[in-house]
């Protein structure tokens, strides 16, 4: 795919005139953070950052989205009916997503989008929209001692999930487009759609710059090859549990976790049904109606969310981890309790060893 130059008066005029036919959302500072917003009008993003404090998966998937409404007036015709609210209203495009977060979509789309099951308000929303990546360079990433994209399926420059990806070179930016999506904003944008072929090798060495930048790393070889009994019997998840406090913290920050609740509200005679984001976490998230709770301690919640991302969802699909390496979970456990250290045991966990300690003991 060819590179194009963009100078970043244009990028920015690029932007501008793309609200016209886009709900543009971009990263804009908020206190100490970055997050994404709906940009308003004349509203430019701030490009420097590192990465959000939240991914944008709730701009497809909302922490709390209204599924259906109802009416429970008998009066009326439409009593006990269930009306879909519209959520998707037109074309969106996140602009200055992370390589990390954009394949974050493609891992939950094989939960959303399957040939048995399709969930309409995630597909509509991922279909309307068009995901413009920011590259990450190396300055970045050398700031960022959690992010392990690298082993996690991606890296700084990874294009899975992207529509265009804009690599930032000072005042220059160099946008690739990726699928027909991308084309067709790059148009609307009214950037020059013209080659420049000085760029490829520029564009390579930033590349090998920004991935060789990234020196934390997750082991994921041998996690195909364990038993999933084996795993789940392992003797460290106890002790990797002991100072968690099932605060959701890693699952609501993480781009990959995609598990609701749903919920009816009712206000006098009209009512509402909704979705809203839940946490493998939490006490209650297996708590069934007659009390009974199958994760009832801590330990076997922290298992199954990563049993989940490193094992189940390894086993199922065979594309590699539930995971993009963001290192979100990591920087705000409140704990510390750490992602890479638990797959790197689970990844060399040999169940002989563990039985041989059982019987000598
Ligand atoms: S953020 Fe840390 S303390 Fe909170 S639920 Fe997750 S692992 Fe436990
Ligand atoms: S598990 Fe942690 S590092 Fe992996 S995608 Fe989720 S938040 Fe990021």
């Amino acid at each position: 795919m060819k590179l194009i130059k963009i100078d970043r008066q244009s990028l920015n005029d690029g932007i501008e005139k793309s609200k016209a036919d886009y709900r543009v959302f971009g990263p804009v500072k908020e206190k100490n953070d970055h997050e994404f917003k709906l940009l308003e009008k004349s509203e430019i993003p701030d490009l420097n950052f590192q990465n959000t404090r939240l991914s944008p998966k709730s701009i497809i998937y909302p922490q709390s989205q209204v599924m259906f409404t109802y009416s429970l007036d008998e009066s009326k015709d439409d009593c006990r009916i269930m009306k879909e609210v519209e959520n998707v209203k037109s074309p969106m495009a996140i602009f200055g997503i992370r390589p990390c977060d954009a394949l974050a979509f493609p891992i939950v789309r094989r939960n959303f989008d399957t040939p048995e099951y399709q969930d309409t308000y995630w597909v509509k929303a991922y279909e309307a929209t068009t995901f413009i990546g920011l590259a990450c360079n190396s300055a970045c990433n050398s700031a960022c001692g959690t992010c392990f994209c690298t082993s996690a399926g991606t890296g700084p420059f990874g294009e899975e999930g992207l529509d265009v990806l804009l690599i930032a070179d000072g005042d220059i930016f160099y946008a690739k487009s990726i699928t027909a999506k991308g084309e067709a904003f790059i148009q609307v944008a009214g950037w020059s759609t013209e080659a420049d072929p000085s760029a490829d090798s520029k564009i390579d060495d930033l590349k090998t710059a920004a991935e060789t930048s990234i020196s934390s790393s997750v082991n994921t070889d041998n996690l195909k090859n364990k038993t999933i009994l084996e795993l789940y019997d392992a003797p460290f998840w106890e002790q990797e549990a002991f100072s968690c406090i099932n605060c959701g913290t890693c699952t609501y920050v993480c781009p990959t976790c995609w598990c609701f609740d749903v919920q009816d509200e009712t206000h006098g005679k009209s009512g509402i049904r909704m979705r809203n984001w839940d946490s493998c976490m939490f006490p209650l998230f297996t708590q069934h109606a007659s009390g009974h709770n199958p994760r009832d301690v801590n330990y076997a919640r922290l298992r199954q969310r990563f049993m989940h991302k490193l094992k189940y969802y390894v086993d199922k699909y065979d594309k590699g981890i539930q995971c993009v390496g963001c290192g979100r979970c990591i920087r705000l456990c409140p704990v510390n309790i750490d992602i890479r250290r638990i797959c790197n045991k689970m990844n060399s966990f040999d169940a002989a060893d563990c039985v041989c300690e059982t019987t000598s003991s």
